[in-house]
């Protein structure tokens, strides 16, 4: 069967949108390597690889994360550009990084990424939820009437991580495969 897995390889660019400091780099770091590394400013973009199996196919996973431009508002569209999957990523204990999620929502909206791309949201950083400050309801509530996923994680304690990205696998493959 490895055969028509070679043959059956998609490959998917999934870009990490948010503001800074709501755990992108973090989520990046576990779905790539499955470990949760605190992270410090770098230049230039990342990117990291990460093999999904389905059923039939296999999904290369090709995952942009910021250098901390969005520190500066300055994510240029060609971060995003062509993306199958955008992962809008927020702090549920920092509100204003919600409402910039939905700034975030309508750009990518207007005009650059297409109606096909699976956008989901992400409220990060789960395991404050005595410092919570955005309820599951609203992330849910925003998700459904823009047509989004929404899923809850810890990228500290690794839940919710790695079904995240199996969701998004099924989604994506459900659109583009
Ligand atoms: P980015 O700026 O969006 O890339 O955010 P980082 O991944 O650099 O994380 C910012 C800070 O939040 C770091 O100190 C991380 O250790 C911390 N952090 C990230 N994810 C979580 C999480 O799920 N829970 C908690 N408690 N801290 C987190
Ligand atoms: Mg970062």
């Amino acid at each position: 069967d490895t055969v028509s897995r070679l043959v059956q390889t998609l490959r998917v660019k999934m870009v990490l949108l948010g503001s800074s400091g709501v755990g992108k780099s973090s989520l990046a770091s576990r779905f790539g390597r499955d470990e949760f590394r605190s992270t410090s400013p770098t230049v230039g973009c990342a990117y990291l690889t990460q093999v999904v199996h389905l059923n039939d196919v296999t999904l290369r996973f090709e995952i942009w994360d910021t250098a901390g431009q969005e520190k500066y508002h300055s994510v240029t569209p060609l971060y995003y550009r062509g993306a199958h999957v955008a992962l809008l990523v927020y702090d549920i204990t920092q509100r204003e990084t919600f409402l910039r999620a939905q700034v975030w929502l309508r750009e990518l909206e207007k005009q650059y990424i297409p109606g096909s791309t699976v956008i989901w949201l992400v409220g990060n950083k789960g395991d404050l939820a005595h410092d919570r400050k955005v309820s599951a309801q609203e992330g849910q509530s925003l998700a459904s009437n823009g047509g989004l996923y929404f899923t809850e994680t810890s990228a500290l304690s690794g839940d919710q991580v790695n079904e995240l990205l199996q969701s998004v696998a099924h989604r994506v493959y459900e659109c583009i495969g």
